[in-house]
C-alpha cells in the first residue's frame, strides 16, 4: 500500500501544485474565504464528492466512505490567508493586494484536496470513513470552535482528528511529532487604565495612567516569574500600548493589549484570576481605574499518545524513520486544539525549512512545493494505518 500511495502521489503531484498555485493567488482572511471555499467545493465536486458548504460561514466538508464499517477520521486543513503584502516575486503571487498566504495554508488545502482525490481512488483499501474538513479563520478569530458548534464532529460521529502544518523551523522533508502538549493555549486581553489628565508639569494634580501602565506591565511579569511553576512554561506579552498626545500632557487614558500562553490546561483556566488582582493592586495604589476585558482563545493543543505512535509509523513510511523527529513544543497557538480537546488525534509538523528561508507570516515566505507530496503521502499512510489498526 505504501508503494501504491507513493505512485499515486507521484502522478498527481503536478496537479496538486497547480491547485496550490491557484489558491496562492487568492488569499482571503478569516471568514472572508469566499473564493477559496468555492474553489475547494468545485474541486471536490468535480472529483465526485458530495460537498457541504457554509459551515462556520466559509467552511467546507466532504465525506468519503471506505469499504465497510469502521472509525470516522476527521482530516483538517485551515484555509485562511493573512493581511500581508506579498514580496516573493513568484509568478503565482497573490492577486489580492495587501493579502498573502504567508503561513502555508494554501499548501494545507492543496495537500488535503490531493489526499481526498487519492483516497477516493483507494476507498476499497480502508474501512470506516473520512471527513475532509476545510476550516476558515485559523489565524483569527478562530473557525474550529464554530465548526464544532455547527456539528462538524457529528453525523457521523468523529473518532479521531488529524492535521498538519508546514513548518519552516524544521528541515525540509522531515516530519516532527510529539505526544502530549504541542502548542499553547492562547488568550487575548485588553486593558484600559483610566486616570485624570492634565499638565505634564503638575503630576500632583493628575492621576497618571502612563505611570500606572508602566507598573502594570512590570507587575504582570511577576505572575510568570513568581506565581507559575518554572517547569511549566508560561508567557505574558503586552503587544500594544497606546496613550497620550503630546510630550507635556498627562493623558486621561492608556490602552494596553496582550496575550497569555501556557501548555497547561489548568493554568489556562486560571489566567484571568491571576492577572486581575495584580492589575487591581497597581491601579488602586496609583489611584486610577481600569477596565479589563479578558478573552479566552484557543485551548492547548494536546496530541493523543496512541494516535501519535501510529502517526510515527505513517511518517516513517513517508520519509523514512531517520527523518521522523521529535517536535519541540511551541508557545504559538492553533485552533486545531478545539478538535483535539473533544476527540483523540495528532497534529504534525511537516518540515519546509531551508537555510535562510523566510519564517511564517513574512512577506517573503515560500517553500519547495515538492513537500506537498510529502504531506499527501503522510496523510494517506496515516489513514491506512489508523483505519486498519485493531486497537486504536
Ligand atoms: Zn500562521
Ligand atoms: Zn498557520
Amino acid at each position: 500500500m505504501k508503494q501504491k500511495i507513493k505512485e499515486y502521489v507521484q502522478t498527481k503531484l503536478p496537479g496538486i501544485i497547480e491547485l496550490r498555485r491557484a489558491l496562492h493567488k487568492i488569499p482571503e482572511t478569516g471568514f472572508n474565504e469566499v473564493k477559496t471555499s468555492s474553489f475547494i467545493a468545485r474541486t471536490l465536486e468535480q472529483a465526485g464528492f458530495e460537498v457541504t458548504t457554509g459551515i462556520a460561514k466559509t467552511g467546507v466538508t466532504a465525506l468519503l466512505k471506505g469499504n465497510g464499517p469502521g472509525k470516522t477520521l476527521l482530516l483538517r486543513s485551515d484555509i485562511d490567508g493573512l493581511p500581508i503584502a506579498e514580496e516573493t516575486g513568484l509568478p503565482f503571487a497573490s492577486t489580492h493586494p495587501g493579502f498573502m498566504h504567508a503561513c502555508g495554508h494554501d499548501g494545507h488545502i492543496a495537500i488535503l484536496l490531493g489526499t481526498a482525490l487519492i483516497l477516493k481512488e483507494l476507498k476499497n483499501q480502508f474501512s470506516g470513513q473520512i471527513k475532509f474538513v476545510f476550516q476558515p479563520a485559523e489565524e483569527g478569530p478562530g473557525g474550529a470552535k464554530l465548526m464544532i458548534e455547527e456539528g462538524v464532529l457529528d453525523n457521523p460521529k468523529v473518532d479521531y482528528a488529524l492535521g498538519l502544518h508546514l513548518w519552516a523551523s524544521i528541515p525540509e522533508n522531515k516530519i516532527a511529532l510529539k505526544a502530549g502538549p504541542l502548542m499553547a493555549a492562547m488568550d487575548r486581553f485588553d486593558l484600559d487604565i483610566i486616570g485624570k489628565g492634565g499638565h505634564g508639569a503638575m503630576p500632583h494634580l493628575c492621576k497618571d495612567p502612563v505611570d500606572a501602565a508602566a507598573q502594570v506591565i512590570n507587575t504582570l511579569q511577576r505572575v510568570v516569574s513568581r506565581q507559575m511553576n518554572p517547569l511549566s512554561p508560561t508567557v505574558v506579552t503586552i503587544g500594544t500600548i497606546q496613550g497620550g498626545t503630546a510630550f507635556n500632557i498627562i493623558p486621561d487614558k492608556v490602552h494596553l493589549s496582550g496575550t497569555t500562553r501556557t501548555l497547561d490546561k489548568e493554568v489556562w483556566k486560571g489566567w484571568e484570576s491571576r492577572l486581575e488582582p495584580m492589575i487591581n493592586g497597581v491601579c488602586t495604589a496609583a489611584g486610577v481605574k481600569y477596565k479589563l476585558d479578558y478573552q479566552p482563545g484557543y485551548p492547548p493543543l494536546i496530541n493523543d499518545s496512541a494516535v501519535t505512535e501510529i502517526a510515527r509509523q505513517a511518517a516513517a513510511e513517508t520519509v523514512g524513520s531517520e527523518n521522523v523527529i521529535e517536535a519541540e513544543a511551541t508557545m504559538g497557538g492553533e485552533d486545531m486544539a478545539f478538535y483535539l480537546e473533544q476527540v483523540p488525534g495528532c497534529y504534525a509538523f511537516i518540515g519546509i525549512g531551508t537555510p535562510g528561508c523566510a519564517p511564517h507570516h513574512n512577506s517573503h515566505f515560500a517553500f519547495n512545493e515538492e513537500v506537498l507530496g510529502t504531506g499527501v503521502k503522510y496523510l494517506c499512510n496515516l489513514v491506512m494505518e489508523i483505519s486498519n489498526a485493531r486497537n486504536c
